[in-house]
């Protein structure tokens, strides 16, 4: 049966948690147990799917069709365990679950109330699976203090009292704030925070303590003293260049330790840390640079675009060099010419995205990539753009469009070489969709299997012809149009095993420029670079030599 870890936080929000939990699951997978982390998020929203990129950084889709907090995406980068539906939960799924249960009956009359009905919910879901591995490491979103964490922290409490005697740690993330004038790191957040935390029943086990610098001795012995911890599991948790540092650091500060020092298990196998080593090392010894420009909508945000930004860096990895990503606003080209601003960058990326807005300045995009031989990667509606870029330009279907702007603006404009999907394939069910369908959860999501044409661009970095990737998205190529484009030199290279719907677009007499209908970025790993990412990075690499 697995031991649980339950990871929290104080003073601040956006301390880290997530990537603080993500590193703890790779140090343990180090010293050769099996983990599995979970996000539970207080918030009222059933999951993220609806919520805009601007509100919550990007949305993370798992093999089953989750869409879940982009936590998940670090805990899979970490870990490389593929994240579960029954890996995120929100209290608004929490609700719905209990308010479906009363409204069916279940409860046989009873008064519904937060505790024990929320509360013996949230326990439910904790234990998903405990038998299948050694650790189970549940992050709690949000700041102990929020009205909303509450039936979180009490359910948290209780489990730990439901589960044997040292089944159940509590790890606690706070700030030290450096006070510059005088120079000192202050304790006193963290005092307050683990004093709430202990309001409530919770005496954390560990405390990992975000700083600019190294905690003075002082310092950890009042943290350790106020907060009743041991000196050794008040862990120092400083400001650090690269987020893949981050597993190195903490095990050189002990956490991995201090973590199995409070399960007491005695003796502690080694860790094996030659992976996150050699991480570090293609990081930090990197031989050149490639710039590449991201032309998307979500600017302002970079975690809208998290898992991009991350694959990008493992495919400077793959290939020793830095990428350096600059993102711009797909909105300008619609009144500049993108010449200028595409000029001297080695590779162009154009993202998923939802709503007209900014796609006919990715429309340009493809354009200047086809035009000039630049290296093209097309995600999801990044591909859908290069669809219609072919269409329009060298198909000569002028009026060509994606359906999805006439539904956003009520009238018919294109011919939809983009068309909504009502009816597919997933494994041996056929799934059906309408237009009016609610907006959460009732996209082409999760996991699908693609092949590729032999002897195609992908086949031959892939290595292979049968693929799984992820999806999420309503819209898809129409294979009408398909033969046309064919015989302007647009491939269709990647195809659903049905043969109904295009995966993967690619030109013929292109450098590299690939069009992708599902989310690569998800999948890919600082250990295990996806190989789309690797080799669009390498063409980068070509092309920087060539100017
Ligand atoms: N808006 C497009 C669709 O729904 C693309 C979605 C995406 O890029 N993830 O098909």
């Amino acid at each position: 049966m697995a031991r649980f870890i339950f990871i929290t936080g104080g003073v601040v929000s956006s301390l880290g948690k997530g990537l603080a939990s993500a590193a703890l699951g790779a140090l343990l997978q180090a010293r050769g147990f099996t983990v599995r982390l979970r996000k539970l998020d207080p918030y009222l929203n059933v999951d993220p799917g609806t919520m805009s990129p601007f509100e919550h950084g990007e949305v993370f889709v798992t093999d089953d069709g989750a869409e879940t907090d982009l936590d998940l995406g670090h805990y899979e980068r970490f870990t490389g365990v593929a994240a579960r539906q029954t890996d995120s939960v929100s209290s608004g799924r929490i609700y719905s679950t209990v308010l479906e249960k009363e409204r069916r009956g279940d409860y046989l009359g009873k008064t519904i109330q937060v505790i024990p009905h929320v509360t013996n919910e949230i326990k439910d879901f904790i234990a998903i699976g405990e038998d299948e591995v050694d650790f189970m490491l549940c992050e709690i979103g949000g700041t102990v203090g929020d009205i909303e964490g509450l039936p979180f922290f009490e359910a948290i409490r209780q489990f730990s009292q439901d589960k044997p005697r040292g089944q159940c740690i509590f790890m606690h993330l706070t700030l030290l704030p450096y006070i510059r004038a005088s120079g000192e790191l202050k304790t006193k957040p963290t005092q307050h925070s683990v004093k709430e935390l202990r309001s409530i029943g919770i005496a954390p086990d560990v405390l990992v303590c975000r700083s600019e610098g190294p905690i003075p001795e002082k310092e950890r012995e009042k943290l350790a003293l106020f907060c009743n911890v041991r000196p050794d599991s008040v862990i120092a948790a400083q400001d650090l260049k690269s987020i893949y540092e981050v597993p190195l650091a903490y095990h050189r500060e002990g956490l991995d330790q201090a973590v199995l020092d409070a399960f007491q298990i005695s003796p502690a196998p080694k860790p094996d840390l030659g992976r996150w080593e050699d991480v570090s090392d293609r990081i930090f010894n990197a031989e050149g640079e490639v710039r590449v420009a991201i032309v998307g909508k979500y600017t302002q945000l970079e975690d809208a675009y998290k898992s991009i930004a991350e694959a990008l860096t493992h495919g400077g990895m793959a290939n020793r060099v830095r990428v350096k990503s600059e993102w711009i606003d797909a909105e300008i080209f619609e009144r500049e010419d993108p010449a200028p601003w595409l000029e001297g960058f080695h590779a162009i990326l154009v993202p998923g995205g939802f709503g007209e807005r900014g796609t006919e300045g990715k429309i340009k995009a493809a354009k200047f990539a086809r035009e000039r031989d630049v290296p093209y990667l097309g995600i999801c509606l990044g591909m859908q753009m290069a669809v219609i870029e072919a269409a329009r330009n060298v198909a000569e279907l002028s009026d060509a469009g994606s359906e999805e702007f006439d539904h956003e603006a009520g009238q018919k404009r294109f011919t939809p070489v983009v068309y909504h999907l009502k009816e597919w394939v997933q494994g041996n069910a056929t799934v059906r969709r309408k237009v009016e369908d609610d907006k959460g959860g009732t996209m082409r999501l999760g996991s699908y299997t693609a092949h590729l044409k032999e002897g195609s661009k992908v086949a031959q970095i892939y290595g292979t012809t049968t693929i799984e990737e992820r999806h999420r998205h309503r819209y898809e190529v129409d294979t009408k149009y398909r033969d046309a484009l064919e015989e302007k030199g647009l491939v269709f290279s990647g195809m659903s095993p049905d043969g109904r719907l295009p995966e993967i677009v690619e030109w013929k007499d292109h450098r590299w420029f690939i069009g992708v209908q599902f989310h690569p970025e998800l999948k890919s790993k600082p250990f295990a670079p996806h190989p789309l990412f690797a080799d669009f990075v390498r063409a980068a690499v070509d092309t920087s030599r060539l100017v």
